[in-house]
């Protein structure tokens, strides 16, 4: 038998020794299984999108209700361990992985119960965004996720929450109706509009700073269940006609070889997707056109081939607040310039629904972005020019500055962006997000996120 304590990292830097009746304590405690490495499921466990800032905790719980997350943070917060929530694991900065801490990994909480009447769906903390889409459309309804199904809906929504329904329905967090949430006091609590609502507030943007979340809430619309999207490219030389009807598209409110692609989702009357995209016709015969009446679930998962686990992903993102001629020209250049094999110079069309709340609804604010810019690399773990990649990514950061509102997605910032990104995201928002913070985890358990605690430290020194 191992007598010997654990070595755990702890919360303020200094390791903390476990003795075996603790875990053993939690164990009795817990219904879902404690791994240790090696044990069966550790590598999936541990497996992150970004293999770039993979690391691996001491001990990971799989808890299986609320009741078991609540055990696990009241023995992280009792012991001092540093804690860490796994949701979908795509996170860029790589937070859902506590070095040498303990993981809480949600994989086991993947239910999803539709009420189709009231059109809202109860969502386990550890899904998919697969696993939602999925039930909804069995009923021809949906609420806002994003464009990768594997992505986890808890990190996603805690962050905001975009996708292709954004502009019809505005941010996941705009179609959040409750959560039952763990605190950093262990307790289980429920918010919503009418319930610990200052608590709510701040979950609609800031989310993974406040506890773990075991239960979604989601509004659900009437979409499809047939759309018509996909994607469609055209060769790198017609560059200025894709980016000028991409312009004309989106501001009329309706490998191997360099390419211009938009990928599209029109889940409107089906029957004038010609008309809304006639624009796209105009530009003559495409390198290869992927679009079709499809179902809206199998769109939602059309690109998950393209992402990969256990690459190295980087990238720079900024809110613009319109397409102008400059951000247009610098994204070209960047384009034809790009020294990453497989890379993308990319644009998300926002505005829309997301615009219609107030600024001050929800933490995730950001109301006057009706895009995003961004660059992005990937390339394999051992690519002897990541350095070089990684340089150029920056670079092509700085170019769209000054295009940007200010402000980048949460979601969107990678592990070496610091406090005054997370300070300029939420903006006006700010010190609402701090006194929450202070609030409901003053001795910040929840630290393995954008952390808005450093965050305010840094604003202050
Ligand atoms: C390929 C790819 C595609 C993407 N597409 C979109 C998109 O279309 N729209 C969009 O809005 N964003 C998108 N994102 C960004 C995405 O929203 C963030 O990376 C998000 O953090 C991922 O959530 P996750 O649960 O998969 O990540 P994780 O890395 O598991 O978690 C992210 C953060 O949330 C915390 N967390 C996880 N689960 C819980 C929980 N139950 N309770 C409390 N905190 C929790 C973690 O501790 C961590 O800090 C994309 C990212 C990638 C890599």
């Amino acid at each position: 038998m191992v007598t010997r304590p654990l070595e755990i990292a702890g919360r303020d830097d200094e390791p903390v020794a476990l003795l075996p009746t603790r875990l053993t304590d939690l164990e009795g405690r817990v219904a879902g299984p404690l791994l240790r490495p090696g044990d069966p499921g550790w590598d999936n466990a541990v497996l992150i999108w970004n293999g770039m800032v993979a690391t691996e905790p001491r001990l990971v719980l799989q808890p299986t209700s609320a009741e078991d997350v609540s055990a696990a943070v009241s023995f992280a917060a009792d012991h001092g361990v540093l804690l860490s929530v796994k949701g979908g694991g795509h996170n860029i900065a790589g937070t859902s992985l506590a070095k040498h801490g303990l993981t809480l990994d949600m994989s086991r909480m993947r239910d999803v119960v539709v009420d189709p009447d009231a059109r809202i769906a109860h969502v386990g903390g550890g899904c998919l965004l697969g696993d939602v889409d999925r039930e909804t459309q069995r009923y021809g309804l949906a609420t806002v996720l994003g464009f990768i199904s594997e992505v986890g809906v808890a990190g996603l929504t805690l962050g905001g929450g975009l996708g292709y329904l954004s502009r019809r329905f505005g941010w996941t967090v705009d179609n959040l109706l409750e959560v039952e949430i763990v605190t950093a006091d262990g307790r289980i609590q429920r918010a919503s509009r009418d319930e610990n609502a200052d608590l709510f507030w701040a979950i609609r943007g800031a989310g993974a700073n406040l506890g773990v979340v075991t239960r979604f809430t989601f509004r659900l619309h009437e979409v499809g269940p047939i759309v018509h999207g996909g994607i469609v490219a055209w060769p790198f030389e017609q560059v200025d006609e894709v980016l000028e009807t991409y312009q004309t598209l989106t501001a009329e409110e309706w490998h191997g070889k360099r390419i211009c692609t938009m990928a599209i989702c029109y889940s409107g009357d089906l029957k004038k997707t010609d008309a809304v995209l006639a624009p796209l016709a105009a530009l003559g015969e495409p390198v290869f056109d992927l679009r079709q009446n499809q179902p809206y679930a199998q769109l939602q998962s059309s690109l998950d081939a393209t992402e990969p686990k256990g690459l190295h992903y980087y990238w720079r993102t900024h809110y613009a607040s319109e397409l102008s001629d400059g951000l247009l020209a610098t994204a070209k250049d960047l384009a034809a310039e790009n020294p990453i094999p497989a890379a993308e110079v990319a644009f998300l069309h926002l505005g829309g629904a997301l615009c219609d709340h107030d600024w001050d609804d929800g933490a995730v604010g950001n109301r006057d972005a009706r895009y995003a810019s961004g660059a992005i690399g990937i390339w394999e773990p051992d690519d002897p020019n990541e350095i070089a990649y990684q340089q150029w990514i920056r670079n092509a950061g700085e170019r769209f500055r000054p295009y940007s509102t200010g402000a980048t997605y949460i979601n969107f910032q990678t592990a070496d962006e610091g406090g005054e990104q997370i300070r300029a995201t939420y903006g006006a928002n700010f010190e609402r997000v701090a006194a929450a913070k202070q609030q409901y985890d003053p001795d910040n358990v929840f630290r393995m996120n954008r952390n808005i605690s450093r965050a305010a430290a840094d604003g202050r020194s």
